[in-house]
């Protein structure tokens, strides 16, 4: 799948049009004030060409976890504010619980060609994410075209993202999602090769249906992370205390002998941080050693990589020319636990390789230690990323207008 069978931006005429778009601003609050704008920037690019073109431009989006009402700490006034600084010009509020409400509605009336107005947390309707009809009516009625720019909910469909199409006459896709699938598509589909996937994070079975899309696509594929156990218990290493899960040790078994019919080189753990016991709290001191992954003791769990896996892996890197990467090497929160995963984060930078992070704690750990600038993309989707690496359907792209 790509943006390019998709209408976007480019394809339609917006001029004294009203044109709802769905942005993802989605942004982490500390007290009401915006501690990574990184979502508002990306979104911006969309934002600014239906404003130059004249149109209308009606923004929407969620913030957190509201579960179907008003929640003054989740509301999207931040959000309008810092938007307005950035495009050098007013963005009117529509402070309405019930986000399509006599504000908003007001509101879109007094338009004029190019102003811009922001709904209230579409979340804070309970029907939002059940993709509801009345709401997605509500919404709909609002303007005469829909724009998708929220990658990071493209994975979802809501009323905000697919059930407002049935009520415009055009629904496209913005910049952003276009963006998105043209790095992350070209990447998947068309890689320049040695293509070099790694995989972290938690559990295998949130990755299953990853690790065999990228099977098929891959020429090494690299696991680390919690995830990396069962691997190894596949493998029959006996892994302590490590996070381990007993059902999918045939999967892995089974993925580990596709891999070798197809030519895939999996990667593995050679050797691992380990310690007694999870850190509590998460960052707090720990007591770790490093020993072999054949070697992990049975009282202690391994929390990290060790230092010849991460030699490893970024051997591995440096001989790419595509890296897709998705998922920390080991409990990154915690300094003692990070190296890994700061580790694979270096290589990613200093390699001439594309170079695309899937989103989640993987684009954290990158832009945290600063790398972020040295890579080709980093999405702004944790889930949608992952679901498009499963080679999934999302349902807010598929729900748009085809060229
Ligand atoms: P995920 O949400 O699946 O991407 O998993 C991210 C979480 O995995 C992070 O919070 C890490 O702390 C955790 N994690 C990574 N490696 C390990 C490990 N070896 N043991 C336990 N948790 C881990």
């Amino acid at each position: 799948m790509n943006a390019l069978n998709k209408k976007t931006v480019d394809d339609i005429n917006v001029k004294g049009e009203k044109v709802l778009v769905r942005c993802d601003f989605n942004v982490p609050l500390k007290n009401g004030v915006i501690t990574d704008e990184n979502r508002i920037i990306a979104a911006l690019p969309t934002i600014k060409k239906l404003i130059a073109d004249g149109g209308k431009v009606i923004l929407c989006s969620h913030l957190g976890k509201p579960k179907g009402e008003p929640k003054p700490e989740l509301s999207l006034a931040p959000v309008a504010k810092r938007l307005s600084e950035l495009l050098g010009k007013e963005v009117v509020f529509a402070a309405d619980a019930n986000v399509v409400g006599e504000n908003a509605k007001k509101a879109v009336e007094a338009m004029q060609d190019g102003d811009v107005v922001l709904l209230e947390n579409t979340r804070y309707r309970a029907e939002e994410t059940k993709n509801g009809e009345a709401f997605s009516a509500e919404l709909g009625s609002l303007a005469d075209i829909f724009v998708n720019d929220a990658f990071g909910t493209a994975h979802r469909a809501h009323c905000s993202t697919v059930g407002v199409v049935s009520y415009v006459k055009e629904a496209v896709a913005g910049y952003l999602i276009g963006k998105e699938l043209k790095y992350l598509g070209n990447a998947v589909d068309t890689p320049v090769r040695p293509f070099v996937t790694i995989l972290g994070g938690a559990k295998v079975a949130d990755k299953l249906t990853v690790i065999e899309n990228l099977l098929n696509k891959a020429d090494t594929l690299i696991i680390g992370g919690g995830m990396a156990y069962t691997f190894l218990a596949a493998k029959g290493y006996s892994v302590g205390k490590s996070l381990l899960d007993t059902e999918k040790i045939d999967y892995c078994k089974d993925m580990l002998k596709k891999a070798e019919e197809k030519g895939v080189k999996i990667l593995l753990p050679i050797d691992c941080t380990v310690a007694k016991n999870f850190p509590d709290p998460i960052d707090g001191p720990i007591e770790v050693e490093v020993v072999d992954a054949d070697k992990i003791p049975d009282d202690h769990q391994s929390l990290d990589i060790g230092t010849k896996t991460a030699e490893l892996f970024a051997d591995a890197v440096k001989s790419a020319k595509t890296v897709v990467w998705n998922g920390p090497m080991g409990v990154f929160e915690n300094p003692t636990l990070a190296k890994g995963t700061i580790a694979v984060a270096k290589s990613l930078a200093e390699t001439d390789a594309v170079t695309v992070i899937g989103g989640g704690d993987s684009a954290a750990a990158v832009n945290t230690l600063g790398y972020g600038d040295k890579m080709t993309h980093i999405s702004t989707g944790g889930g949608a990323s992952l679901e498009f690496l499963e080679g999934k359907e999302l349902p807010g792209i598929a729900a748009l207008n085809d060229k």
